[in-house]
């Protein structure tokens, strides 16, 4: 399933509970997330559906290395020969398959990551993504760094439509919320983090939960507020 979330915003749910999303740029599509191993399927359907081709994809920028966003990775890539981007602190667990012991801070973080169902292929990254930088070919995608959930967690702002792309740095099922500290790394960092996303957005995706836009953008800037006043 999918749908436009704002001009050149494809959201595309890769199963009940998560959403990857897709923007047309200058050199092809970009890719925000895959999701779990059964996403590609989900992925490359939706390709077909809007009419392109799976070598249309030509990058897939992770938010950060959780299963739930990175173990269809590997295999998206086979079919599509995408580029694999990500920040350079989440690097490592992408390349290692598994979120390691210190990326919780609680006790049940660290044991899901236990299950071999939380694990995924070791996937190489070819290349990084820093703060500040917009995404070359992506048509003015804009990274910020917004570690917490995990140390090189990122959002992204597709600066032409004024949408941000939260990852798991928001959730918003069935209300805004900064999601469980136990499966945050540093959960303490993600209020500064939160208060460094720009205001006057039209649209708002989310990993998990409903997009907002119109009033409902509104109403996130106004959740986002309470960190701008924390930190
Ligand atoms: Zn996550
Ligand atoms: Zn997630």
């Amino acid at each position: 399933m999918h749908s436009q979330l704002s001009p050149g915003v494809t959201q595309i749910a890769t199963s009940k509970r998560d959403n990857a999303f897709l923007i047309d740029g200058d050199d092809g599509l970009t890719l925000i997330d895959v999701g779990w191993s059964k996403a590609p399927e989900a992925l490359l359907d939706t390709i077909a559906a809007l009419g392109r081709k799976p070598s249309d994809i030509r990058r897939v920028i992770l938010t950060h290395a959780h299963p739930d966003h990175v173990q269809g990775a590997a295999e998206l890539r086979r079919h599509t020969g995408a580029h694999i981007l990500i920040h350079d602190a989440d690097r490592a667990w992408l390349e290692a398959g598994r979120v390691p012991a210190e990326g919780r801070s609680g006790t049940i973080g660290r044991l899901i990551d236990h299950l071999p169902k939380l694990h995924w292929t070791p996937t190489t990254a070819d290349g990084t993504v820093s703060d500040g930088e917009v995404v070359e070919g992506s048509d003015g995608l804009r990274v910020i760094h917004t570690p917490g959930h995990s140390p090189g967690h990122i959002v992204l702002l597709h600066e032409p439509s004024k949408t941000i792309l939260m990852g798991d740095a928001a959730f918003n099922r069935g209300k805004l919320a900064i999601g469980p500290a136990a499966l945050a790394a540093d959960p303490d960092l993600r209020p500064g983090s939160l208060a460094r996303i720009p205001q006057n957005l039209n649209a708002v995706g989310f990993a998990h939960g409903a997009p907002l836009t119109g009033s409902g953008a509104h109403s996130f800037q106004e959740f986002l507020q309470q960190f701008r006043s924390e930190s």
